[in-house]
């Protein structure tokens, strides 16, 4: 419930209208779906249910915000601890708040380093280029390394 799927702008905008009494303020979940469309849905939901269980481009948390001339995203980060994206997947974001020509900060504006211990299958997010596992210690790889099951 609560899913919008952002393949118009006013879609985006109907659904902001929505939240700008209660919580414009607080981030929201997003994907960007196969197709390249954003789909948002309030922070509570579940990224794997915003996306209806498939296979993403991008996923993250995002902060819209208004001005005068309409809404504009505040903040936009990759933290998705169902799908683990690698920052990298910041050009499909940016493609998909281009075509509904929504300003954004051009980059994530927190990036997270996901990785997922080989020992013993943890998912971690990497702090101050410290990639050793959470939970059993063991050396994280260099690159990113969660791939379609
Ligand atoms: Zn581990």
């Amino acid at each position: 419930m609560g899913t919008v799927i952002a393949d118009t702008r006013s879609a985006l905008d109907t659904w902001l209208d929505d939240r700008r009494g209660t919580g414009l303020d607080e981030p929201a979940t997003f994907v960007v779906d196969l197709h390249g469309a954003l789909r948002v849905a309030p922070r509570q939901s579940e990224h794997v249910a915003c996306a209806a269980g498939q296979d993403v481009l991008a996923a993250g948390e995002i902060t819209f915000a208004a001005s005068d001339s309409g809404y504009f995203v505040q903040a936009v980060s990759n933290h998705s601890t169902g799908y683990c994206p690698d920052p990298d997947c910041w050009p499909a974001v940016a493609a998909a708040l281009d075509r509904l020509s929504m300003p954004h900060p051009g980059g994530f504006t927190a990036a997270l380093i996901f990785r997922r211990c080989t020992a013993c299958g943890e998912r971690n997010i990497v702090r101050d280029d410290d990639f050793a596992c959470a939970l059993c210690d063991a050396a994280l790889l260099s690159h990113w390394n969660f791939y379609p099951a």
